[in-house]
Order: structure tokens, then sequence, then C-alpha cells
């Protein structure tokens, strides 16, 4: 299948009827062209809606459990009456319906067990998707396309981490091509769910908050695609937050190292596993916006033509440091950070930095906040034995910081711009507490003191003068 372009459209581009006519509209438009392949995400909102209903259900709150289901009920049969003429429009309820009914028998069966197996949450929780894939096909075919919703637990294959899967991506090549090829050839648009798998055997997963553009890069990856674009509601990646530097701007083109970076750092704009499949095999991808389909976006691929230096800069406030510091100066360092590694690594937290000092007596690292329980409990597992003994002091946990990431290739073997970054941080009065670059260069990583963080991002921004 040559020059097929995968499509992705995110919550708020899915949001209401008017925003399913727009994107219909796109994928009409594109359809002429090229075989195409859309992948959705929930409406806006609904996923965290279903999340809550689940959590309700486990408290046995059937007043709030009835209340949120015929508040998903109600926003996707507006939307179906909205989008649909009237003729098409009972089928298309009564298939809502029908899925609503199945997430109300896990829901029920939460509030018989009185707690959330996540096998049954992900099964549920890809409610959502599958009601806006619904949504999707229906108004296609209305509009005289052919189109067909399909559930991505039939086409991703992932292992069984519930709630955070990843693909295995040999068996899902061989699945969703199978199913997909067949109906392109036919002129068929296949609308495929984002965010959920099935395990080898069929146990449903999903692959993580966001996870709808992850689905959609796998796809795009097995299916050997020429193009991913991702519609969302911003222009782009940007140079910076424009809530924290209202002069930021959408850059034209990164790579996929750099869009990664600035994913994983709180850049909100992309899943960040979502470009590895892409990179391997040198699929671009564009980030559009739907409320402004006729503006480029931002090209992420192998390389840019971009100048020397930084390109954006990235903040995080929901993170906490951790300091992990020996009492007693017999105790081996490298063993310590060796063993707090692999008690975090058991918790599945993510260290976004990590810096120790030069006597190996004390090292600090950066986690998100949602994280910090589980970690801690693991670290003070690992080592209760030197707690006890006091061999070790006690965790300094310090919730007042934040992170700024300064993300570009072409920082890389420049000298200067690190101590340019560090000169505007401090001309802004805030105060450094740790930092970390990796010999790749493509990052600097800062944490600041948390009410320092919008000033230093500004500050940053204007100094490596990323903004317009
Ligand atoms: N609906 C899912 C979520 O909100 C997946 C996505 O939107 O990408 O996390
Ligand atoms: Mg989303």
């Amino acid at each position: 299948m040559s020059g097929l372009l995968v499509m992705k459209f995110g919550g708020t581009s899915m949001g209401s009827a008017e925003r399913i006519r727009v994107a219909g509209q796109i994928c009409a438009e594109q359809a002429k062209q090229r075989p195409v392949v859309i992948v959705v995400s929930a409406m806006s909102k609904i996923t965290d809606l279903l999340l809550d209903t689940l959590r309700k259900a486990e408290g046995e709150d059937r007043h709030a459990l009835e209340a949120n289901l015929e508040q998903i009920e109600q926003r996707h049969s507006t939307a179906c009456r909205e989008l649909l003429p009237a003729d098409r429009q009972g089928k298309v309820l009564e298939s809502l319906h029908s899925i609503i009914g199945e997430f109300e028998r896990i829901s029920q069966g939460i509030m018989m067990l009185g707690e959330r197996p996540p096998r049954s949450v992900d099964e549920a929780v890809a409610t959502g998707e599958r009601l806006s894939a619904l949504l999707m096909a229906a108004h296609l075919e209305a509009t005289g396309l052919r189109a067909q919703a399909m559930n991505g637990a039939g086409l991703i294959v992932t292992d069984a981490v519930f709630g955070n899967a990843t693909p295995l991506m040999e068996p899902t090549r061989e699945r969703a091509r199978k199913l997909i090829l067949p109906l392109i050839e036919d002129g068929v648009l296949p609308v495929v769910t984002g965010f959920n798998g099935a395990t080898l055997d069929g146990r449903p997963t999903t692959l993580g908050r966001g996870g709808s553009d992850f689905s959609a890069s796998i796809l795009a990856a097995v299916l050997d695609a020429a193009q991913l674009w991702i519609w969302t509601d911003v222009d782009g990646i940007m140079t910076a937050d424009p809530r924290l530097a209202p002069n930021a701007a959408v850059l034209p083109e990164v790579t996929y190292s750099e869009a990664a970076e600035l994913a994983y750092n709180g850049a909100k704009v992309l899943h960040p596993r979502t470009l590895a499949p892409l990179a391997e095999r040198g699929i671009p991808v564009w980030s559009k916006n739907s409320f402004s389909p006729g503006r480029p976006g931002t090209r992420i691929s192998r390389v840019v033509s971009a100048p020397k230096g930084p390109r954006a800069v990235t903040s995080m406030s929901d993170v906490v440091l951790v300091s992990v510091e020996a009492a007693d100066p017999e105790l081996n360092g490298v063993q310590v950070m060796s063993r707090a590694l692999a008690a975090l690594a058991l918790a599945n937290a993510e260290l976004l930095v990590m810096t120790s000092s030069s006597y190996r007596q004390n090292f600090c690292f950066l986690i998100r906040r949602d994280e910090l329980p589980h970690a801690m409990a693991s670290l003070e597992n690992a080592f209760a034995l030197e707690m006890a003994h006091g061999y070790l002091r006690p965790f300094d946990v310090n919730e007042d910081v934040g992170l700024l990431t300064v993300v570009g290739e072409g920082m890389r073997g420049v000298p200067g711009f690190a101590g340019r970054i560090f000169t505007a941080i401090s001309r802004a009065s805030v105060n450094i507490i740790a930092i970390a670059q990796g010999s790749s260069e493509l990052t600097i990583g800062i944490v600041v003191q948390r009410g320092g963080l919008e000033k230093a991002v500004r500050a940053v921004h204007d100094e490596c003068q990323l903004g317009k």
C-alpha cells in the first residue's frame, strides 16, 4: 500500500458533533488523494469521567455511578442526534447504548467486588474510544463515504502491563495488516479506537493516558505508512508553553529525538512513547491543529535545517526531588545508588533527572509527584536495615521544586549555551537546586524552586531568543 496516511484525532478534535464534522471533512479531503486510516481518541473529558465512574463503583456510590452513566449517555446521544440525519440515528443510538451497557456491567461488577481489577479497568476505560469511533464512522457513512469502526483491541497486541502496556510489534503487524489492508483496498475508511489493545490471549489493555497518539504511531509503523498526522487543538510543537511565555512560537520542524524529549519533559502535545516506532522507520509525523487546519503545524523527522542551539524549553511542576544520603562514610555509594535504582524500577517510577555528588555520599532524583508514594514505599523497603541501623539518613523529599528542560540537538558540541542559560536563570533571581545534562547534549534539565519556575522559563526563552 503506497502513500498511506494515518490520521489521529484527539479528544478536543472529537469533542462535539461540530468538531467531528470538521474532522470528517479533513478525512474526506485526504481520502480523495490517498489511502487513509483514522485513529480516534474519546470525546474530551470522557476518559476522566469513565475512570471516575469506576472509582465511584468501587466506593459503592450508586448515586454518583448512575449520574455519571447518564452524563456519558447524554454526551454521546446528543452528538449523535446533532451529527446524523434522522433516519440514521436509531441504529447508532442503539449501538452507543449497548456499548455503554457493557461499561455499566463492568461497573456493577466492580461495585460488587469493592475493587477495580486492572484488566477490567482497561476494558472499561476504552469505552470512550469505542463510542467516538462509532460516531465518526457513522458520520463518514452519512456523508457518502464508506467507513468502518474498528476496536484497537483486535489490532494492537501488547504485553500484560495493564494501564501502561507496550506493543508487541510483530503480532501487531500481522493482525493489523490482515484486518485493515483489505478494507482499504475495498475503499472503506477504517476508524480505529486509539488507546487500547489486548494481550496475545485476548485480555484487554491500554497504552497509558493520552495513549491514542501511541496507537496511531504503532499502526502507522506496522502498516508501513508514508506519514502520520496528529490532529490536536494547538498549532504544533511550541518553543515554550504559551501560558508561561506569551511570545512562544510554533516550531516548523523538530527531530524525533527533540520531540520525544519535549514530550517526556512536559510538553503536552504528544504522548512520549509516540515517536519510537516511527523514528526507527523514518516515517515523518505532522502535529496539526484541527481548529485551524490550514496552518502547517510541526513536522517531526530525522533531520531538520534549524540553526545551532536550543529549540525549546519545557517545564513540569508536578514533580518531587528525593535525596538519598549516607550517614556512614564506609557505606559504598555506588551500591546504595544501584539498589535505590532497582527499588525505583520495581515501583515503575520514571526518573526525570538524577544527579550525584562527587564523593558518592549524596544523590538525588526527580520523579513525578503521583509516583512518590509507590517509589518511597519501595525505597523504604529496600533500605529498611540501613535505616534501622542509622547507616542512611532519612530520605529527604522536596516537594517545592519544578523542572525546566532546555532541548535542542543543535546544542551538541557548541560551547556557551549552558553558561548563558544558567546566567539567565540567576539574573531572574531563581535558585538552581540540581542540574543534569546527558553526554548527548540533547537536553539540559534544571531543577529550580517551584515558585521561580515560570520566571526561569521566561528568562531562558528570552535569553535563547526562542520566541517570535
Ligand atoms: N482517551 C485517552 C485518554 O484520555 C487516550 C487519549 O486521549 O489519547 O487518556
Ligand atoms: Mg487525548
